[in-house]
């Protein structure tokens, strides 16, 4: 996905770390303090939902998915953020961030968590790690840099030349080319069976964005592209699971709740 509004600042500080810590591989340790650091920046710079009901229900789902994927080198967190565009991202180390719209567009519970496997994909095959990497061997992201800088020589707290970076990481973070696409959804297909979701919900979430058209392309589709072939493959890859009919679309009911308690908070009437 796109980065939320306001772009360029945000990497250039995370990107200080670069400097810090060489041109190698992000290490898993390296990623978890670049994590903590974006978190921290995030905190200050989005609206978060802070509503127990409504961030425990995207908690439970998300940590669902991240059981069903085996043993993780992260602690997965799921933030959801008021925002009326259609949106998720993903932060280092497992920060996974879901706009209220995009949880208001979800026709049913299976096209959430699908959008939820997507992001958790692109942290476990370390595709944030590469983009971070990418961004610092290329010194491309200040902010990127800063955030570094200050998550692996400052501590939390970090710089104030670090504030306010968060945002601007997100840009490069969530680049993502074709290929990290098709293995992400490849990734989110086989997670989400193992998690008792049916996979079709992520074909379907982006099948209706992609139909959305018109000048206002969805925030996800920029840094995700759903591209035919990406979305064939997708569907050659549910093809080859058994049993997916039997896999659960809908959670009774509670999805609608949550949506129903999202309009009442944000006075969203769509
Ligand atoms: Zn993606």
């Amino acid at each position: 996905m796109r980065s939320p509004k306001g772009i360029s600042r945000g990497l250039l500080a995370i990107g200080g770390s670069i400097a810090v810590i060489g041109c190698g591989p992000l290490t898993v340790t390296e990623e978890r303090h670049l994590g903590d650091q974006f978190a921290y920046q995030m905190r200050s710079e989005l609206p978060l939902v802070y509503d127990r009901t409504i961030v425990e229900y995207i908690s439970e789902m998300g940590e669902g998915i991240v059981r069903a994927s085996g043993p993780q080198p992260f602690r997965y967190r799921f933030y959801v953020v008021r925002d009326g565009d259609i949106n998720a991202f993903a932060g280092p180390a497992g920060h996974i961030y879901v706009h209220t719209e995009t949880i208001l567009r979800a026709r049913n519970a299976s096209e959430l968590a699908g959008v939820l496997a997507h992001e958790v994909a692109h942290v476990q095959e370390r595709h944030i790690a590469e983009n971070y990497n990418r961004a610092r061997n290329a010194r491309i992201g200040t902010d990127i840099l800063t955030l570094g800088a200050s998550a692996f020589g400052g501590g939390v707290v970090g710089s104030a030349t670090a504030m306010g970076s968060g945002l601007a990481a997100t840009t490069w973070l969530n680049s993502f080319g074709r290929e990290a696409e098709l293995e992400a959804d490849v990734f989110a297909v086989r997670v989400m069976a193992r998690a008792g979701w049916n996979p079709r919900g992520l074909l379907s979430f982006f099948e209706s964005l992609m139909r959305e058209g018109g000048p206002n392309v969805p925030a996800f589709l920029s840094s995700h592209p759903a591209t035919e072939d990406r979305i064939q493959a997708t569907r050659v890859e549910i093809e080859a699971l058994d049993g997916t009919r039997r896999l659960a679309t809908y959670d009774g009911g509670k999805l609608e709740i949550i949506q129903r308690r999202i309009r009442l908070l944000t006075g969203s009437h769509c």
